[in-house]
Parts: structure tokens; sequence; C-alpha cells
């Protein structure tokens, strides 16, 4: 494996509007490429601007702690961050990958959180986050460490031919069980499912028992994305190798779109497929509100409950508008508190909508959300 390290100019990136499937407002890469080399992986297509060989040659931002340090100092920043959670993991790199036994960036990086008292989210598909607890735990007691794991599938054989770089779903669900013993709040990324492999109902039966088995307290779905150039190749040749016999059935679903989607109703399927065994193993879909309630702004939780509000509806078959209301509140230049007798003036908000709104400020949440999420 080759390394090159690098000074970053900066490192939090700043999402538009909250993330309301990571409930974050910031995210942070501090790897670039990634050994875990999961052959599905869409950080390597070109679109990211990373180098050629992902799983191979690994970008090591060497200077992240004192650029972060700069960037959470409230008396250099005109305009102060954002509270909120702010993810670790997930983009262009494992933050845990095996490069991190020896660079400890995110270790530090967790440290300079938890003094500076912010929330984390931390997502990986390495159980070398137990080596962390101790921080972890800080964070903790003083706000909120939400620890989750990627998986496409809780079948250890299929994941040695996709994720060779990574401990098998069975040492992650290990890993979960712990955590959960310690207190911390975990979700499953059961993402992407592959397509015609791991988003059989029988599989997705199986890795949905072990979930819950294992305590998750949440499984966020998704399908496989499969853009044009690099990411494309390298997973067909694995595909070609092992599963010759889903090539049509690729050629048919993935049709050159230039996000590297699916067609639409490969993806309905799929997630009418998740959402009946969610149901039936009474798994939240989404993140539940008291995870997070206490720890993002105002605004801000009204826009992730209405836009998890309009994922549910839509789960079920049913027409929201309640993404066109989180939209507008996302762009609020004013606390959403200040204008409660005028919401219905903001694009999207009728008369239900306003109702929800006004109790998720009364209360944190709402209770047509809460069934919704049962
Ligand atoms: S762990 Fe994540 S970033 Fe790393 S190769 Fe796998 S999918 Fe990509």
């Amino acid at each position: 494996m080759e390394i090159k390290e690098i000074n970053a100019k900066t490192i939090l990136r700043k999402h538009n509007k909250i993330d309301s499937w990571f409930v974050s407002r910031y995210g942070m890469n501090l790897y670039r490429g990634c050994a875990h080399d999961c052959i599905y992986c869409d950080g390597r297509a070109e679109k990211y601007q990373v180098q050629d060989n992902f799983e191979a040659e690994i970008v090591v931002k060497t200077n992240a702690v004192e650029v972060l340090k700069k960037e959470l100092n409230p008396t250099k920043k005109r305009i102060p961050l954002k509270p909120g959670f702010i993810m670790v993991g997930g983009g262009v790199g494992d933050s845990y990958q095996p490069i991190e036994e020896k660079y400890l960036l995110t270790r530090k990086i967790l440290e300079l959180l938890s003094e500076n008292n912010y929330p984390v989210h931390i997502l990986t598909k390495s159980t070398l986050v137990e080596r962390d607890l101790d921080i972890l735990k800080k964070i903790n007691t003083k706000t909120r460490a939400i620890i989750s794991f990627s998986f496409s599938s809780c079948n250890d054989e299929i994941s040695k031919l996709f994720e060779p770089g990574v401990p098998s779903p069975s040492k992650r669900l290990e890993t979960i069980k712990k955590l959960k013993d310690e207190g911390f709040y975990c979700g499953m990324f059961l993402m992407p499912v592959i397509p015609f492999i791991t988003d059989k109902p029988d599989i997705m039966d199986e890795t949905i028992k072990k979930a819950k088995d294992a305590g998750v307290d949440f499984i966020v779905f998704s399908g496989m994305t499969l853009k044009e150039g690099r990411q494309k190749d390298y997973f067909y040749k694995v595909l070609k190798k092992y599963y010759p016999e889903f090539l049509v059935e690729y050629a048919h679903i993935y049709r050159g779109d230039k996000w590297g989607s699916a067609i639409e109703p490969y993806y309905e399927s799929i997630h009418k497929t998740f959402s009946v065994i969610a149901k039936k193993y009474k798994i939240p879909v989404r993140m539940p509100s008291f995870i997070f309630k206490d720890y993002i702004d105002k605004n801000d939780l009204v826009v992730v409950l209405l836009e998890q509000i309009d994922y549910l509806l839509k789960l079920e078959g049913k027409q929201s508008s309640y993404g066109f209301a989180a939209y507008s509140i996302s762009k609020l230049g004013q606390p959403i508190a200040g204008i409660k007798n005028s919401l219905k003036q903001l694009k999207g908000v009728g008369p239900i909508t306003e109702k929800i709104i006004l109790e998720i400020l009364e209360t944190g949440t709402s209770k047509y959300y809460e069934n919704l999420l049962k």
C-alpha cells in the first residue's frame, strides 16, 4: 500500500442543510482512499476526484487535528458553527481503516470534539472503533456519541467477496453487542444492498434479524448506485467472476444514469421488501428522535422529522408534501419558534403540517411521526 501524507486546508465539511439520514451538520474525511476495498464503493468514482488506486493509495491528512482546532475555535469564526452532530466517517474513506492504527487521527479528532462538547455520529465498517471506547464514553456522558456500522448483508461468505478488507459482518455484530452493553445508541446502515445478491428477501431477513438480535436501535436502508467508469469497472470484475449469471439483470437495471442510479421500479421493489421485513422485526427505519432531539437546534429538528415523515409515507406508497415543507424550513434564516403564528406562509406548510410543527416545537416530537416509525 502506498501512503501519501498531505496538509489539508480544511477538515469540516458543512452540509447545506442538516442531513436527516445521519442527523449531522458537518462531516469530515481524515483519509482519502480506503483499504477496506469494498468492491461496490462509490468513493472510487471519478466524481470525487480521488486517486486512481483508491484501495491501495491512501492519502492521510496529517495536520487534521490542528486544522480542526482552528475550525472549532469560536473566536476565529465570523459565523459560529451550527450546533449538532459531527459525522466522523463515511464519504471517501473509512476513519477506522487499518492505517488509523498508525496515525491515530480519528482518535485525536474524537478527543478534540470531546473537549469541545460536540456530539458525534460515527459510521464505520471496522471493529477498531472499540479502541476508542474511553473517549466515546466521555462524549456520551457530556453529549451523545452514536455509533453506526454499514453492512451490505450479515452474510460472512458474501461479505468476503465484496468487502475483502473489512472485519466480517459477524465480527461487526459482536462489536455492536459490546457497544450496546456500554450504553451507546447504535445504528445499521444497510447500504448498499447488492442487487440480486444481498437484496433477496431471505438474505435481508437474516440481516435484519441479526441486527435486531445484536440490539441495533435503527436501520437505514438504501440500494446500490453504480457510476460509469472506475466504480462500475471495478465492481463488474468481481461480478463477472462470481455471479456472471446476473450480468443481464445488471444491464437491465443500470442504464448509464449520470448518478449511477438503477431504474426506479427496482429501488421501489427492494424498499418494499425491506419495509415488510423491518416491520416484522419492529425495527425503526430511521434514527428515532429521542436519540438526537436534545442535541440539534429546533429548526433542524423540525426539518429532520418532516423529512422522516416524508420518507415513511413514501415507503408506504403514499404521496407526501412534507419534504417540501422541510426544504422551506431548512432555508429559514431565523429561529422557527419566532414565526409560530405565520407558519402557513411557508411553502409546503398547510394546516396539518403546521400542527405537526407546533407539536415538535413544544414536545420535541410528533405523535403522527412516532406512529409511522413504529
Ligand atoms: S469502508 Fe466505506 S469508504 Fe471504505 S471501501 Fe468500504 S464503502 Fe468505501
